[in-house]
């Protein structure tokens, strides 16, 4: 275990609680909670570092981008820009790595206590079903680097996030860095406190997966995903698609496969 990749966002991040202040880039403190996110991360690497892991990848996945590149601990590297390169080119990316570390995650849309949950696009989407099971962010990414052979082993975020991935994968470390009290507001740990145990917590998921390594997160197929949104103008133009069928007026299906060709579809 020496090669890991780190998946950002920014709704989980501890003191990061409103999408209109914090986590919209013309949010009033957007370069405030760039900076949070950010120290998280190197929270993460230093456990990293300490664990005997020599090569780290930071993907700046949040929106249009909310690492700060000047505060990255110098141990990384960052795959950032946007638009994001095709899935199909990013998977070799990831290819080069043993597993999958995500800071920063929020629950699925529709999580009752979720601070600022959502699933990809929190104006649009109502809820993703896979083969009938929501499915959020954290599903996506583990089932997607799951096929490539990366296990997701540690994830810090919002309580409700932390919940849904122990759902998803038996024996993840998580650390829960704020407790939602709904969409807007949450209970969070102190910055320095939720800094100290992401470090801790990956250092001992680095530990964990070296002497009882839980496996990369597969699903059988084939797969079905639903997707429902809120309004039926986005439901028109997702139907318009080839291969996606509609079920309702805010409803879509798409079938397939290969996971790797479905899941960010
Ligand atoms: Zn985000």
């Amino acid at each position: 275990m020496k090669k890991i990749f780190i998946v950002t966002d920014l709704e989980g991040v501890a003191g990061v609680v409103s999408f209109s202040d914090q986590s919209s880039p013309d949010g009033r403190y957007y370069d405030a909670a760039r900076k949070l996110l950010t120290a998280e991360v190197n929270a993460a690497i230093e456990g990293m570092l300490s664990s005997g892991v020599e090569e780290i990848l930071v993907w700046d996945g949040h929106g249009a981008g909310a690492i700060s590149f000047e505060d990255l601990h110098p141990a990384a590297t960052l795959l950032h820009g946007r638009p994001m390169p095709p899935w199909s080119r990013l998977r070799e990316v990831i290819r080069r790595y043993e597993a999958v570390v995500m800071i920063g995650q929020h629950a699925m849309a529709g999580t009752l206590t979720g601070n600022q949950n959502h699933t990809q696009n929190s104006r649009t989407i109502d809820y993703y079903r896979l083969n009938g099971r929501p499915i959020g962010e954290t599903a996506q990414i583990a089932l997607y680097f799951g096929a490539l052979g990366l296990p997701l082993i540690f994830l810090s975020g919002d309580l409700d996030a932390c919940r849904e991935a122990q759902e998803l994968a038996a024996g993840i470390s998580v650390v829960a860095v704020k407790e939602g009290v709904g969409r807007a507001a949450a209970i969070s740990l102190s910055a320095p406190e939720a800094r100290r145990r992401i470090c801790a917590g990956v250092r001992q998921a680095i530990e964990q997966q070296r002497a009882n390594p839980i496996p990369p997160l597969v699903w059988e197929g084939p797969y079905v995903l639903e997707k429902r949104y809120f309004h039926t103008d986005v439901a028109d133009a997702a139907a318009a698609q080839p291969g996606v069928e509609r079920v309702d007026s805010q409803t879509v299906r798409i079938r397939g496969d290969d996971i790797l060709e479905l899941i960010y579809r």
